[in-house]
């Protein structure tokens, strides 16, 4: 059962007309689902609300196709069609005796409108957020009105739906009634622009037409910007973002509290820790009688409680701490807190936002996959056999491979060539910011602990032979990939013939301690995190860093986990030297070449040492001595050998953890459909006869 210092985070707190059963509340978060698979959706809601979440909450749900933010996929309702879809998830929600909230929004010019092709429009006319070539119109007072119906209209669809909670959305930049807040965004002269008593004015219409709509069954929470982090263009926490909690104070039925725009309230851990938002939010119950909700990456029940009894928050809010473990309330209530599988803070999930794809999460497996392919994440069909399995190497595929099968009631060998579990992530996990990583070790490895059909043996390289003797039905390779040396990535196909590799180094040199000499040119073609992590820390021990990249930024693929402004900020302001849209060409006598992309021109730089975050190679050696002695199989008992995470094919960790459950839940008991998950197909509209 749980500790007693717990019993506070599951008081039941009111809101408005609602009770919630105790302080866990899952904020809104987008997961690539939305309305484009609404079953999917609400498959994941559900299992969070079986986890212990008072409050679940959707996505942002778009009211109207004057906001129209596709090819994001998020909830809709801009008519009566849209409410079954949502309904599902109210349904699923409610199943566990969870509130059901759903975060209305209509998203002024931040929406490009590409699918309805209506001309955006915002308080006053601005180049929309995108790079589209597209500008929004100033509103008048009828577009204000129309708004304004149109919420009440989505509110009436939100409560037929079943949602309790309805909310009025003015945070990150992104929805209008904050682009009216916001002095940098609203430029009007009307009775809705100038003094922050005007531009506060839609919102607080909202409120209140929401109120009258449905308020008498259901609570209207108002998710606000608390400070826009951009000094006094926009709203400060000890200036107008108190102004505005002040002027409003109790006419929401709660007050969920974020700051800044979506990177800054979803905080990659390189950025920041658990409740980095404190400072901002503190202040905010002492202005309200309402309950205040705010995130901050909580996973640690103790940080929740001082939150609480601190007077920082009534609730704590979560969105990823929710998605690395719906079961997180659960699993406190149960007094099972080494279980709690914690958030990385690596924002893998919002790049499947980013990237218009279902949501995934690195630490959890599942997520996403709830509906599609029936995966619970703490449920696993027992084993279906006797046979014994042997996982050689524990990175995090290896690791989450063991610990699936493990719990699905196989007998384990878990070897490892290292005298340290984790692979990968034992070792990335010393780079600069992100130690928190390491979790994804820890968890699994807490998790093996406790299991003891599952051996773990250590310092084990194992050989073909050595398998042959080992006497286990099943080989599963987790055995990791290296790093190239050779150049070989996106730029270069084949290897160039012009570098001079004795100077050459690899990540996995870097963090095997290896001593490089400067000036280094880091020669990125990989566009993760590894270029910029490498980068950070050679010049941290005082190198001279030149960060070469064909990309036009650094670390390009950030973008999408809301690092990458962050990662070339921290670059730039330690003194690393960056050179964009050029490919390293050349290498030998103390400086590189380098090619611009765009015209070829080369320019040289001095650099003594070369490392290379280009592209990694599979370990496939193993594989190949095995399959070589394929005839020995029969007689060592060995049934299959199956490759699995980097050592198929490199990638994320995200993936590794992926490809290993994805072996072990399936493992004897293989999906039945050829397509081997479930799809919504869009409904055909009417066709005229
Ligand atoms: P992944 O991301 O696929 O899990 P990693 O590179 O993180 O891959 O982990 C692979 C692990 O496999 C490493 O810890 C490595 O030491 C281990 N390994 C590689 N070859 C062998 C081997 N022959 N026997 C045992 N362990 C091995
Ligand atoms: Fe946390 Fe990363 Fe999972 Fe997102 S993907 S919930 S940041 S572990």
């Amino acid at each position: 059962m749980r500790s007693p210092q717990y019993d506070i985070l599951f008081e039941p707190v009111r809101i408005g007309p609602l009770k919630a059963k105790n302080r866990f509340y899952q904020v809104p978060h987008c997961n690539g689902m939305g309305h484009r698979a609404p079953s999917g959706m609400a498959g994941m809601r559900r299992v969070k609300a079986e986890g212990g979440w008072a409050v679940v909450c959707t996505e942002v749900c778009e009211i109207h196709p004057s906001a129209d933010i596709s090819p994001h996929s998020e909830a809709r309702l801009w008519d009566d069609r849209d409410i079954p879809a949502l309904a599902r998830a109210a349904d699923a929600i409610h199943e566990f005796g969870a509130l059901a909230g759903v975060e209305l929004g209509h998203h002024g010019f931040r929406a490009q409108n590409r699918t309805s092709r209506e001309v955006p429009m915002g308080p006053s006319s601005h180049t929309v957020v995108s790079y589209d070539p597209v500008q929004s119109r100033a509103m008048d007072k009828e577009d204000i009105r129309n708004i304004r119906r149109w919420h009440v209209a989505a509110a009436r669809r939100a409560k037929r739906a079943g949602f309790d909670l309805i909310y009025v959305y003015a945070a990150h930049g992104l929805v209008t009634p904050m682009q009216f807040l916001s002095r940098r965004y609203n430029q009007r002269t009307d009775e809705y622009g100038g003094p922050l008593e005007n531009r506060v004015r839609l919102l607080r219409e909202l409120i209140v037409d929401t109120k009258d709509a449905v308020g008498a069954t259901c609570a209207v929470p108002v998710r606000i910007c608390i400070d826009e982090l951009v000094g006094p263009n926009g709203l400060c926490a000890e200036d107008e973002g108190r102004d505005v909690i002040e002027m409003l104070a109790d006419l929401p039925d709660l007050w969920d509290v974020t700051v800044g725009d979506w990177s800054n309230d979803s905080r990659p851990s390189r950025f920041g820790g658990e409740g980095v938002h404190e400072q901002y939010v503190a202040h905010v119950k002492a202005v309200t009688g309402k309950p205040v909700v705010g995130v901050g990456r909580f996973t640690s029940p103790d940080a929740m409680v001082s939150q609480v009894r601190r007077g920082v928050l009534d609730m704590i809010g979560a969105a990823r701490p929710s998605i690395a473990d719906p079961f997180l309330p659960k699993k406190v209530e149960e007094g099972r807190i080494d279980d709690i599988r914690e958030c990385i803070g690596c924002n893998i999930c919002a790049a499947s936002d980013n990237t218009y794809t279902p949501i995934r999460c690195t630490q959890n497996p599942t997520m996403g996959e709830e509906w599609r392919r029936n995966w619970h994440p703490e449920r696993v069909p027992p084993r279906e056999s006797k046979d014994r399995i042997l996982v050689i190497g524990a990175g995090p595929a290896g690791l989450e491979c063991a610990m699936t099968l493990g719990k699905r009631g196989y007998e384990v060998g878990l070897a490892e060539a290292a005298t340290e579990l984790g692979g990968r992530v034992a070792r990335e996990a010393k780079l600069p910011g992100l130690s928190a990583w390491g979790r994804v070790r820890d968890y699994r490895v807490g998790q093996l602990h406790q299991l003891p059909n599952v051996s773990i043996f250590l310092d084990s390289k194992m050989s073909a032979q050595d398998i042959l003797e080992a006497e286990f039905d099943r080989v599963v390779l987790a055995v990791g990939s290296s790093w190239r040396r050779d150049g070989v990535a996106r730029y270069h196909r084949v290897p160039p013939q012009t570098l001079d590799d004795t100077r050459i180094f690899t990540p996995d040199d870097i963090m095997a301690g290896a001593q490089i000499e400067g000036p280094v040119a880091i020669y990125d073609d990989d566009h993760y995190y590894m270029g910029g992590a490498m980068a950070e820390m050679l010049r941290q021990r005082g190198l001279e860093v030149t960060l070469v990249t064909p990309a036009p930024l650094v670390s390009n693929w950030a973008v999408n986990t809301l690092e990458q402004p962050k990662i070339q900020s921290r670059l730039l302001e330690l003194g690393v030297s960056i050179r964009a849209n050029e490919a390293l060409v050349a290498f030998g006598e103390q400086h590189a070449e380098l090619a611009c992309v765009f015209t070829g021109r080369r320019q040289t730089i001095p650099a003594a040492s070369v490392l290379m975050v280009t592209s990694r190679l599979s370990r496939t050696d193993l594989q190949h001595d095995l399959l070589s002695s394929a005839a020995l199989w029969q007689d060592a008992r060995i049934k299959s050998v199956t490759s699995i995470g980097d050592c198929l094919a490199p990638g994320t960790i995200a993936q590794a953890v992926f490809g290993g459950h994805r072996y072990a839940r399936e493992f004897e008991v293989p999906p039945s459909e050829s397509v081997p998950f479930q799809r919504e197909i869009a409904a055909l509209g009417d066709w005229p006869s």
